[in-house]
């Protein structure tokens, strides 16, 4: 996204990607509708099921919420279609490419920034690292590791037909079946992507648990399964986000969700707001750097910091979380669908004294 952006600008931009393009990503694919607005519009494509309601449900303790809008809460991609998609995009701008490429060191230097690659050494006077949650480039650049990595699996479940059409017309997030976290649902075109993720860093094991929630839901018989795993990041880094020339975007930067733990948004935001910081601030590291940070505070940041509020309520008080889905789930289930929709933000509801009036059933 970054690299589209900034060839559309003009400017010169070389692409680099570890992997050989398309690769799997392990992921569940969810593109919410506030995500989805990012994207060119070639990305329906790569769209394989659209969702106007979404289930919540909260096991164990008898309830359960539905989100309906007229327009998709979630549209369900692979993320090997999609990368490859804003990959070419960014080529149509004009960007070079170079995938299977992955860079091995990153060396600031005075007035540009080094990069060995397997396919040779390039210097650029700007990088956007979005390399993800393991980051080799925010660990070059000294940056402290990320403070809040989520275990989280992804398994491909592929079922005969008459179980697949069984589970396909819903998509749900499952609270209960694990603590501190969430289990998930997302059917895709011929398969469903079904996984579980841990807020918390404790030892668990996270395939017992969505084995356990996959038998409580019926789902069984499958005729294949593809199991994955990787972590993530629940909490931005804590010094800012670009140092000299480089930008950190994405999960390289922690830019996450803290509560539903969807990452895309985002890393598309990030990536748009690097691409916007590096045209207003270059040549100039030091104003690239302020430019960025500025953004990000009223953009992103700002935002993630009342979610993670938020998110301590959801994940680590369950009798204060089932206490307020109890007396006013319909709201609140509206409330994660207006965010969802990018209609509403974190930040706002919890600065907004109503917000908790409201809670208490005061109109
Ligand atoms: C199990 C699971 C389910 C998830 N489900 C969802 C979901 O449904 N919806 C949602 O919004 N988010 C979801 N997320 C989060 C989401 O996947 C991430 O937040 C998102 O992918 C971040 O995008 P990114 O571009 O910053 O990083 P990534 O998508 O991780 O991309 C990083 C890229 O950098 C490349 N790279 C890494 N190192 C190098 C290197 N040294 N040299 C060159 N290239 C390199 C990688 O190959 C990769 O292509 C999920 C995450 C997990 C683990």
């Amino acid at each position: 996204m970054a690299a589209a952006e900034l060839a559309r600008r003009g400017h010169s931009v070389l692409l680099l990607e570890k992997a050989v393009l398309p690769r799997y990503k392990t992921c569940g694919g969810g593109i919410l509708n506030r995500a989805f607005h990012f994207l060119p519009a070639s990305a329906a494509a790569v769209v394989e099921t659209s969702f106007n309601y979404v289930q919540l449900h909260f096991h164990g303790e008898g309830l359960q919420f539905t989100a309906t809008r007229a327009e998709p809460l979630v549209r369900m991609v692979m993320r090997a279609e999609l990368d490859q998609l804003l990959a070419r995009e960014a080529q149509a701008a004009g960007a070079r490419l170079l995938d299977g490429c992955p860079v091995t060191a990153v060396v600031p230097r005075p007035d540009f920034v080094e990069l060995a690659t397997g396919q040779g050494t390039f210097q650029a006077r700007f990088v956007v690292a979005a390399d993800g949650a393991q980051s080799l480039t925010a660990k070059a650049c000294g940056w402290s590791p990320l403070a809040s990595l989520a275990p989280a699996i992804e398994w491909e479940l592929f079922l005969p037909p008459a179980e697949f059409a069984r589970f396909r017309e819903t998509a749900r997030f499952d609270f209960g079946f694990i603590a501190a976290g969430y289990a998930w649902v997302f059917p895709k075109r011929n398969h469903l992507s079904v996984g579980i993720l841990s807020t918390v860093r404790t030892p668990v094991n996270l395939a017992a648990h969505l084995e356990n929630y996959l038998r409580s839901l019926g789902i069984q018989g499958w005729e294949r399964v593809e199991k994955h795993g990787y972590v993530i990041p629940l909490e931005p880094r804590r010094e800012p986000l670009a140092r000299g020339r480089v930008l950190l975007a994405g999960d390289a930067a922690g830019l996450v969700d803290p509560i539903t733990a969807e990452g895309i948004s985002h890393a598309l935001g990030s990536a748009r707001l690097a691409a916007q910081a590096i045209e207003d601030g270059a040549p100039d590291p030091s104003r690239v750097a302020r430019r960025y940070q500025e953004l990000l505070e009223t953009q992103i940041l700002g935002d993630l910091r009342a979610g993670r509020w938020l998110a301590k309520f959801i994940y680590h008080h369950p009798r204060l979380r089932h206490w307020a889905f109890r007396w006013q789930g319909p709201r609140l289930t509206q409330f994660a669908a207006r965010v969802v929709m990018g209609e509403r933000g974190y930040q706002a509801a919890v600065k907004n004294p109503w917000s908790y009036l409201k809670l208490l059933g005061v109109r």
